[in-house]
């Protein structure tokens, strides 16, 4: 309920949880006892529907609509969120878009969008949240990166370039709160079955991928929900691939 706030019951919010991976990590971290709030930008629809779900499922949550390239609109949600139950310990940074195309017919604007969402998206919605996870001791942090941030990609130089930003800051942040007893970790995902692949040659791309399939949202959200745990303390500033073995 708003203004009450019970300590016992952590806080998350995920961004983009109108999305496919996203609603996997909502789900899980709700149904495990967490109360979340679901960030969407403009899919109210979906976000809704998924809220839904994890009620009817027994789970607890809200929505939070934001834009975060937005450092004014995400600074609000996060006092919004902290106003509303007084901290936040779980944060999934995972708010995310691609706009593939070769370097050479690549706009600015392209660029700058993508790097927008993926990597200032990040800095916009975490700064404020770790401020209130300092003084508590305790926090998680988990920033979906991809393989294409490890690898590089052909056709995803704005995308590889925000993911492997998103790599660096991770191992970054995690060196600066580690004492603190907050961790800062990357997951980064191969080619997991969403909206964001559709119009990919998937066919082809599940070729070369050991597994020989693609991955699930859930198997993504199996990894955040661990390194969110209490087991998970001693793990920081790492980058856990999920991927079929294709790196
Ligand atoms: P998706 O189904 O397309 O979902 C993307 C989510 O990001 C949606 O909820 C969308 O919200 C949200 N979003 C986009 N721009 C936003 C903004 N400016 N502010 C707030 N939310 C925003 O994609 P997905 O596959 O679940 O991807 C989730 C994350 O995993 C992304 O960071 C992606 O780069 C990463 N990833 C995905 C794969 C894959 O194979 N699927 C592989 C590696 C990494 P609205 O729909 O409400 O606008």
């Amino acid at each position: 309920m708003p203004g009450i706030k019970n300590d016992s019951v952590q806080i998350a919010l995920v961004t983009g949880a109108s999305g496919g991976i996203g609603k996997a990590i909502a789900k899980a971290l709700a149904l495990s006892g967490r109360f979340v709030y679901l960030n969407f930008n403009s899919n109210r629809k979906k976000a809704n529907a998924i809220l839904k779900e994890i009620i009817s499922n027994g789970g607890n949550g809200t929505l939070l609509q934001f834009d975060v390239k937005s450092k004014e609109d995400s600074e609000k949600a996060i006092k919004k969120i902290i106003s509303e139950k007084g901290k936040i310990d779980i944060l999934v940074n995972n708010a995310g878009i691609r706009d593939d195309m070769l370097m050479i017919w690549m706009k600015k604007e392209n660029w700058q969008s993508v790097l927008d969402t993926n990597l200032t998206g990040f800095f916009n919605v975490t700064r404020l949240a770790v401020k209130n996870m300092l003084p508590k001791r305790f926090g998680r942090i988990i920033n979906i990166s991809s393989t294409s941030g490890q690898t590089g990609q052909a056709g995803q130089v704005n995308y590889s370039a925000s993911k492997a930003g998103l790599i660096g800051a991770t191992k970054a942040l995690a060196r600066e709160i580690a004492k603190r007893n907050i961790t800062v970790n990357a997951v980064a995902p191969g080619f997991i079955e969403t909206e964001m692949i559709e119009g990919l040659p998937l066919k082809e791309i599940t070729k070369t991928i050991p597994a020989g399939r693609l991955g699930k949202p859930e198997e993504v959200a199996a990894i955040v929900l661990f390194l969110c745990s209490k087991d998970a303390g001693y793990i920081t500033g790492q980058v856990i691939g999920i991927n079929g073995g294709i790196l």
